[in-house]
């Protein structure tokens, strides 16, 4: 579905009469906004404020495309994922260190067997020693 910006906007403005809209007015909503926030820049607002990124919907099947240009398309969909979840990876990984480091840490005796290989962890932020 290609819409005009002018035809994303009616949409959407006309989307407020509906009292229990459909599965399909929802999803058209969500195809209409994403047509007027794209060029908008909303990715880069977004990044600024510290929002992480929101992914393009893929589709199930492409029918206007050949198996390889299908393959490639989705491959590209997963390859952006990918580095999502190694860049959130990243984050959370930042954020234990930074949390860690902070702590006051109150140790108790570790009675679960961990791969640390330690007596104690810290009951705040789970660090072993
Ligand atoms: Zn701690």
């Amino acid at each position: 579905m290609n819409w005009t910006l002018e035809d994303s906007w009616s949409y959407i403005e006309n989307f407020r009469q509906h009292d229990v809209p459909s599965a399909d007015d929802i999803v058209h909503l969500d195809i209409a906004m994403m047509a007027v926030l794209g060029p908008l820049d909303v990715e880069t607002h977004c990044s600024r404020l510290g929002y992480s990124a929101r992914f393009p919907r893929y589709q199930q099947a492409y029918p206007e495309m050949t198996p390889a240009e299908e393959i490639k398309a989705l491959e590209t969909h997963w390859r952006a994922r990918v580095e999502d979840v190694r860049q959130l990876e990243a984050l959370i990984d930042s954020k234990k260190r930074e949390h860690r480091r902070n702590c006051t840490h109150e140790w108790t005796c570790d009675t679960e067997a961990r791969s640390c290989r330690s007596r104690y962890i810290c009951t705040k932020c789970g660090q072993c020693r």
